[in-house]
């Protein structure tokens, strides 16, 4: 049984942490202990801002593989942000949501020639190549294409690098650019990714030369170069504030320099986890556990089996290289601590989130909340051993419901047509408080918060 709806949001009259929605969520729950998310929308909408404050001239494009949930894609659509997508399947979604072709740049270097033919049927102009055969493939199916040249970086500073699988380096680039000219397709600027979990602004400081010298030499093949794409790898986990802080100021300090403002360059990024780290936390219930004497020490020891795990929500743990940070629910203040080690609730010896790690002792039907998850974790989940992962639940303040609630009521192109399809689908499309959905509330929470169910 799901106490509430897909695509509901809870929106409450004061505003909640995520520790607190999950804390009062979890009283009512009782022995439903799946696996959720708890999903801070206002949070994106501040990295939003955050974004457009810190470095006014570089267009956000979100990178869609980080997190394609459909409320952060519709949150994201109304705010005005454009969108980087990798696959058909990416445009599509994007593009039901009636984002316009012009907003969406096709930014995977190597793609299936059907997808490129999808491209140019939906309108999409623009999309990045890294080799000749690339350029010959788009030039075949899509000749009006607007391309943009990614170029490697050094990306030795960050979590996942991209660059030993894509870019082209200064000789191969201008190269690409003496080709596309002698076979007449249009290259309109330069992308690079710094990799992702970058930690050092210098990485985006000597792409941004490197890309210059590029663009120079394009210009003087003749092409109009006027788009610098400076990719993702931002820090978006609470606490990478200051650091997001110092890369952009370096950004633009490099922009003023090499780029600066004359009315026909356009800067763009493709930020994923910028957006969407802070915004997921997920609670997770301990399902089993193991009491051990440690050979070593003579102490106790502990193993966790949890709900969730690497074949889940975190996948992000082999994939992304993450560390995620356990923290009790309720808050556990005691400091005896045993050294424990976390498991995932799958039959493989792969599935353990902490090897080992100093913790009280956890009772079975113990809450975990885990921070900082909405970066590469649903987006690359799957239900091994049939067994769930994290579903969002999301949550707003009734002050910031009535400020975006136009983002969750736009009604998708595809739909526009037939309205009778709407009428049928439950609820118009539009918000609508849906009764049965409050029992499951806690008490204090029904007073305070509505549900409102969204198609
Ligand atoms: C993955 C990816 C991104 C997003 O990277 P983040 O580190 O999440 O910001 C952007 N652009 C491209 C081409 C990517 O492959």
């Amino acid at each position: 049984m799901h106490l509430i709806k897909d695509n509901s949001i809870v929106v409450t009259k004061t505003q909640y942490t995520a520790e607190e929605f999950i804390q009062k969520k979890i009283v009512l729950l009782k022995d439903e202990v799946e696996p959720f998310f708890a999903v801070d929308l206002e949070d994106i909408c501040n990295k939003h801002i955050r974004w457009l404050t810190s470095m006014p001239r570089v267009t956000p494009h979100y990178a869609v593989k980080c997190n394609d949930d459909i409320n952060i894609l519709k949150l994201l659509a109304y705010l005005g942000a454009g969108f980087d997508c990798a696959s058909k399947g990416e445009i599509k979604k994007v593009m039901d949501l009636g984002v316009s072709a012009d907003r969406i740049i096709y930014a995977n270097p190597c793609k299936q020639s059907s997808y490129i033919r999808y491209a140019q049927e939906v309108g999409i102009e623009t999309m990045t190549f890294d080799n000749e055969q690339e350029l010959m493939k788009i030039k075949q199916l899509h000749p009006n294409a607007k391309l943009v040249l990614r170029i490697v970086t050094d990306d030795s500073n960050a979590v996942c690098r991209f660059s030993m699988k894509f870019g082209a380096d200064i000789n191969t680039a201008c190269k690409l650019i003496e080709k596309a000219q002698e076979i007449d397709m249009t290259i309109i600027g330069v992308s690079f990714h710094c990799g992702s979990g970058q930690m050092t602004s210098k990485a985006f400081v000597d792409a941004i030369q490197n890309a210059r010298i590029i663009m120079n030499y394009g210009i003087k093949l003749g092409f109009n170069m006027h788009l610098l794409d400076i990719g993702g790898g931002f820090p978006g986990n609470t606490g990478t504030e200051d650091y997001f802080s110092e890369i952009s100021a370096a950004i633009n300090k490099t922009l003023e320099e090499h780029f600066p403002d004359n009315g026909n360059i356009r800067i763009i990024a493709e930020p994923g986890r910028y957006y969407v780290a802070s915004a997921y936390a997920l609670a997770t219930n301990v399902i089993a556990s193991r009491e051990m004497i440690d050979s070593e020490t003579g102490n106790m020891k502990y193993m966790y089996y949890i709900n969730d795990g690497v074949y889940g929500s975190f996948n992000c743990v082999l994939y992304d290289h993450y560390v995620p940070e356990p923290s009790l629910l309720p808050k556990n203040e005691s400091n005896k601590k045993y050294t424990s080690s976390i498991w995932g609730p799958t039959c493989d010896g792969l599935d353990c989130i902490h090897q080992s790690i100093q913790m009280p002792k956890l009772n079975i039907g113990d809450w975990i909340l885990w921070k900082n998850m909405g970066a590469y974790t649903i987006s690359a989940a799957v239900r091994f051993n049939g067994l769930p992962f994290g579903k969002p639940h999301y949550f707003m303040s009734k002050q910031f419901w009535d400020s975006v609630k136009a983002a969750f009521q736009t009604i998708p192109r595809k739909y526009q047509v037939d309205t009778s399809v709407i009428r049928h689908n439950s609820c118009d499309c539009s918000n609508e408080v849906e009764d049965d959905m409050l029992p499951w509330l806690p008490e204090d929470f029904i007073e305070d918060a509505t549900v409102v169910t969204i198609q």
